[in-house]
């Protein structure tokens, strides 16, 4: 499979597939990152999913399907392996350990974006904006990146005064320090207990599938 890839740049804000185009090609990050967010009308994409390198951009091809009903767009610049989508169609006919792996992958996506949903409705903002830092922080693999207040509040989906009152509670119990947009995690453990319990549980479901 290697052989059928090409390491290629992910520069921060591109945007790799859209809900309705189908994959020319899939990803498998190395150190960037993609968002897996939903468009709806008169709204900022809001965030569901979060790709790094324990995942891939285009696991559907396993099911046969060629697209993703979500936009990926990539959030932490980086590299990433690039494979055609034929090749992948191809290596999943010859490889059965490759269909169960992807599968199983599939299963853990889904949980993601479900327990996202359960997460947004139910969950203060500051519990998720540490279990959306604590996302990142595993897949950025850096303790500090540059972030916005509103990029944040988009990908949360609240407004940017919320997302300012949440990180400077955060900043409070010096668990991050937040300076024009250069966010740094200071305790990880500490905001590992101030996230909601979707970062476990999403933690949990990896590992019980795919490690
Ligand atoms: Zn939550």
């Amino acid at each position: 499979m290697l052989e059928s890839c090409d390491v290629v740049n992910l520069d921060f804000g591109s945007i790799l597939c859209e809900p309705d185009q189908p994959f020319k090609h899939v990803y498998f990050p190395l150190t960037g990152f993609i968002s897996l967010v939903v468009a709806v009308k008169g709204h900022q994409p809001l965030e569901m999913g979060l790709i790094g390198n324990e995942g891939m951009l285009g696991v559907t091809l396993a099911l046969a399907v060629y697209n993703v009903p979500l936009r990926g767009v990539v959030q932490g610049s980086g590299t990433a392996l690039r494979m055609s989508a034929v090749q992948l169609r191809s290596a999943l006919r010859d490889s059965p350990i490759l269909v169960r792996r992807l599968h199983r992958y599939l299963y853990v996506l889904m949980a993601q974006l479900s327990q996202g949903a359960a997460c947004i409705h139910f969950h203060e903002v500051d519990a998720r904006l540490a279990r959306w830092l604590l996302m990142t922080h595993d897949r950025a693999h850096a303790d500090h990146f540059h972030l916005t207040h509103q990029f944040l509040a988009d990908m949360l989906g609240v407004q940017r005064s919320a997302i300012t009152i949440a990180a400077g509670a955060l900043q409070r119990s010096k668990l991050i320090e937040y300076t024009r947009g250069e966010i740094r995690i200071l305790d990880r453990s500490g905001l590992e207990a101030a996230s909601c319990e979707c970062y476990r549980a999403l933690v949990a479901d990896y590992a019980e599938q795919l490690d």
